[in-house]
């Protein structure tokens, strides 16, 4: 879901297996803001390989944490479609939270109905996407701290 809104091209490369982001240094600080932010949570909670939700906080209130807000629409939508996905599976959730804790920050996210709508239209696009040719390039500055820059570019 995140991909979706951040560039197509990479969302193609993540659903055919081509993984690089274990070496790229902005991947590398976010999983440190990510160990050293709310270290009394249990984080990064894997649900049926599905989703993988940044804390679940009191009162069933899903937490993602980001370290800026460059792609906060992607991060919201993120959150959305695990609002979304565990509503499916008969679980309540209150709201979710987007965390930046080098900003000090929060904000807080709803699922409305027309919402669910919208995330059944990304769904249905992105294995749309998923069975099409590699997606072009994006030529935007935002590849220079893409994992996958290397493989688009170099
Ligand atoms: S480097 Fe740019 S074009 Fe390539 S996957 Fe990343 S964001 Fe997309």
């Amino acid at each position: 879901m995140n991909y979706y809104f951040v560039c197509k091209r990479k969302l193609w490369l993540f659903l055919h297996d081509i993984q690089m982001e274990s070496d790229n240094q902005e991947v590398q600080i976010g999983k440190l803001i990510d160990e050293r932010s709310y270290s009394r949570e249990k984080k990064n909670i894997k649900i049926n390989d599905t989703i993988s939700v940044d804390f679940i906080g009191k009162y069933n209130v899903l937490h993602e944490i980001k370290k800026s807000k460059s792609i906060e629409k992607s991060g919201e939508w993120q959150l959305k479609y695990y609002m979304y996905y565990l509503s499916r599976k008969g679980v309540k959730i209150g709201k979710g939270i987007i965390d930046y804790p080098k900003l000090k920050e929060r904000y807080e996210v709803k699922l409305e109905e027309d919402d669910k709508k919208y995330i059944e239209t990304i769904i249905k696009e992105i294995r749309e996407i998923k069975d099409d040719k590699i997606p072009d390039k994006l030529n935007h500055k935002i590849c220079k701290k893409c994992s996958y820059y290397e493989l688009c570019y170099i």
